[in-house]
């Protein structure tokens, strides 16, 4: 098998100690996290991934970005991550490239700051993390965040972060590590809370307002495309509505962050078409060298396999 000429990963996370200090409760990074990998701009990451031969990495600050905050503080975290992220990338621009954090619960401000760090710092879209006050991007107050970023021609990553009290409570209370309910992250919560968020942008007329707006999700869709034939399947019973897996197929990138299974990157690929499918690890959470060999081992042809590990991306994101 021939080498694939690039290799792009896009779900990978950073962290600023200033930004560290505002994530409590839930949400703080706790021992166990790779903190001291989130933390480096430079030599360390750098060596990780020539470990597995990665070219660049399209960065973004880890979870919950700015999404878990008031418009002023919401504001601060943003630029002050953005800022420091632009730094990175200028130190390393054949290495690094940035999506920016977007201090949602004030929209007007995020769409300022996406067009700012997208004509500004040359970033290529920017990352969301779950809700924003308890709702989602399909709620219209969020809408000219849509808006802009279609304008600007830059997809918004829809990421996963720390679901609603409410539903902590009700769905993922009661089986603990210490105090941490087990279910509502990546084990499980993460999982459902994007899909969710995805669904709802497609059913909410997100796509029908803003027809050229490009999505994307990790961990291989967030089980969406295994459930994609009875998804639409049961909303056309439900609404009428006859085009969400078109809308779903067209609208939607997915990566492979975090989920290097065989069978589900086979269903992703039978559902979504070789050229939905992009390259991510999620560093530090997984390995860079386990999500390569992952690809380097699915059953691809040369061709496809470059699409997977940069072609589409590049396309996607003109890097
Ligand atoms: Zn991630």
């Amino acid at each position: 098998m021939a080498k694939a000429d690039r290799i792009i990963a896009l779900e990978e996370h950073f962290l600023i100690p200033s930004v560290r200090e505002r994530y409590t409760g839930y949400h703080a990074i706790r021992a166990h996290q790779p903190v001291e990998k989130l933390l480096d701009l430079g030599a360390l990451r750098l060596k990780d991934m020539d470990a597995a031969g990665i070219d660049l990495q399209v960065l973004s600050l880890v979870q919950p970005g700015a999404q878990a905050f008031d418009p002023a503080a919401g504001a601060e975290v943003a630029r002050q991550s953005n800022d420091a992220l632009h730094e990175a990338v200028r130190a390393h621009s054949d290495r690094f490239a940035g999506f920016a954090a977007i201090p949602t619960s004030d929209p007007k401000a995020a769409a300022d700051e996406l067009e700012r760090t997208v004509t500004r710092y040359g970033f290529k879209g920017a990352m969301i993390n779950g809700m924003t006050d308890g709702a989602f991007l399909d709620d219209k107050r969020f809408w000219p965040i849509l808006e802009r970023a279609q304008a600007l021609d830059v997809p918004l990553y829809l990421h996963p972060a720390i679901p609603d009290p409410r539903v902590i409570e009700a769905y993922y209370a009661g089986i603990l590590k210490g105090d941490y309910p087990v279910l509502m992250g990546a084990v499980w919560g993460f999982g459902v809370e994007t899909a969710t968020h995805a669904i709802r942008l497609v059913l909410g007329g997100v796509f029908d307002a803003f027809p050229k707006l490009d999505i994307i999700l990790g961990h291989l869709g967030e089980t969406i495309p295994f459930a994609l034939w009875r998804l639409h399947w049961t909303v056309n019973h439900m609404t009428g509505r006859t085009d969400f897996a078109d809308i779903f197929r067209d609208r939607f990138h997915i990566t492979t962050s975090g989920n290097f299974s065989q069978p589900a990157l086979a269903c992703t690929i039978a559902e979504m078409g070789i050229d939905r499918v992009l390259f991510s690890v999620d560093w530090p959470y997984n390995s860079n060298v386990e999500g390569v060999k992952f690809v380097n081992a699915a059953r691809l042809s040369t061709e496809e396999r470059q699409k997977i590990l940069s072609g589409n991306a590049a396309r996607l994101l003109r890097l």
